[in-house]
């Protein structure tokens, strides 16, 4: 992936690969409030060494494109979810899914805990400078026990059909899992009940379609989802032992980016020939 930095207009300007926000650097056994969002945490779950390279030694890494169409479909089911919102009125997909019982549920901060950003659900760790963030894509309510459900879209475009066990098994899929897990927990340190089952509303494009015609259409589908947060505290807390430690642990052996940049330096080493 070739990523370019570029200032706010635009301008190409020098990558040096390191952060320029002292803010976003952690350091050994600091006092001040420290956030991790669930992006971060998901990192740390992926790869230790890019964590703490990240967060503590403070290395900028490249970033990626947004995904601007999936981004849409978020922004549109928003605004569809926000109708029935102010309403407190099932969704038409709540309906057609048994589930007449459900609301978006409706709560002054709701905006803040979808912005991802700069608030997102946010709870301290214990008693500890650690202050965990993550942005939900929606939260319903049910009407009869009043218990919220957490809610994540997801759009895709995959011809196999989507049922809720070859969904959720596919190994591309346990970060979307990781993610509720990780909402559940800071929705319960919020002091939140919730339900044993959560969703992913799925919207899968058509790819049989006879041709584009100027638009898509999707298939809309609720994977149910029971989300466990027991795990979460201890992977927190090996977390936090290692934003105190003086050394990076290893690298992911199956990593294609640290594989890559390892074969560079070596060429470069080798051929004398530095970028
Ligand atoms: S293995 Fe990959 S994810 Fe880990 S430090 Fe290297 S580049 Fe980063």
């Amino acid at each position: 992936m070739i990523d370019l930095k570029r200032n706010s207009k635009k301008e190409l300007v020098l990558a040096t690969g390191i952060r320029s926000r002292s803010s976003s650097i952690y350091k050994s056994n600091q006092s001040e409030d420290f956030k991790i969002s669930r992006g971060k945490f998901s990192n740390f779950l992926t790869c230790p060494r890019c964590f703490y390279l990240d967060r503590v030694v403070g290395l900028d890494p490249p970033g990626t494109p947004g995904w601007s169409l999936n981004d849409t479909t978020d922004h549109l089911l928003k605004k569809e979810f926000d109708d029935c919102r102010n309403s407190q009125t099932p969704h038409r997909l709540f309906l057609k899914n048994g589930l007449e019982h459900v609301v978006p549920y409706q709560h002054p901060d709701m905006d803040k805990w979808r912005d991802s950003l700069h608030h997102g659900l946010t709870a301290r760790f214990e008693d500890t400078n650690i202050i965990l963030t993550g942005g939900v894509d929606d939260i319903w309510q049910n009407t009869k026990n009043g218990k919220l459900i957490l809610v994540d879209y997801k759009s895709q475009a995959n011809s196999a059909p989507l049922e809720p066990k070859t969904y959720l098994s596919d190994v591309y899929k346990h970060g979307y899992k990781v993610q509720i897990d990780f909402y559940a927990y800071l929705l319960q340190k919020m002091g939140f009940d919730v339900e044993d089952t959560a969703f992913f509303l799925v919207c899968n494009a058509d790819r049989d379609a006879d041709g584009f015609y100027g638009k898509m259409n999707f298939q809309e589908v609720l994977i149910p989802y029971l989300w466990k947060s027991n795990w979460i505290r201890e992977q927190i807390v090996q977390m936090i032992k290692l934003l105190n430690d003086k050394k990076a642990p290893k690298a992911n052996s199956s990593c294609k980016n640290c594989a890559y940049t390892k074969q560079a330096n070596l060429y470069e080493k080798n051929s004398n020939n530095e970028c």
